[in-house]
């Protein structure tokens, strides 16, 4: 996999995230269906966005680290506007910010669930989309009991 500053996929109009060097083990990742962040050697915790230096210390030492991918929703958002045509047989749609078991908070898409069924605190469990064939998404649905 490659960096890329591609925006948007031509064939479907959907906006692209711009892949940065420093994020590529993320998204190789994400294509093997493994979620990875970075933890910090100063500290010891595992932090997000993705960066060269830790939020919490500063410290300039991580390792890769493949995370549980088990979290509970933290907060959400239900979008009823579509701001680009691509969203627009999409809404109303769900974006929640998950915290992992592992202490960071990603802001992402709910899969299979009905977007008012997102409750603050609710279990779930991260979930692949492939949206592109170089580019899949790290989206999360319900955890299954
Ligand atoms: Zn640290």
């Amino acid at each position: 996999m490659k960096p890329s500053t591609k925006m948007r996929d031509e064939a479907t109009g959907r906006y692209l995230p711009v892949i940065y060097p420093e994020e590529l083990p993320f998204w190789e990742g994400a294509k093997k269906r493994e979620l990875w962040l970075q933890r910090c050697c100063g500290c010891g915790k595992v932090f997000y966005p993705i960066g060269a230096a830790c939020p919490h210390c500063f410290s300039m030492k991580f390792a890769w680290e493949r995370m549980s991918g088990k979290g509970t929703i933290h907060n959400w958002v239900i979008y009823h506007k579509a701001w680009t045509p691509w969203f627009e047989d999409k809404v109303p749609y769900a974006v929640v910010q998950v915290e992992l078991e592992e202490g960071p908070r990603l802001t992402t898409n709910l899969l299979d669930c009905k977007p008012h069924d997102a409750k603050i605190g609710m279990p779930v469990e991260v979930a692949y989309e492939d949206i592109t064939d170089e580019i899949t998404l790290v989206q999360f649905r319900p955890a299954k009991p």
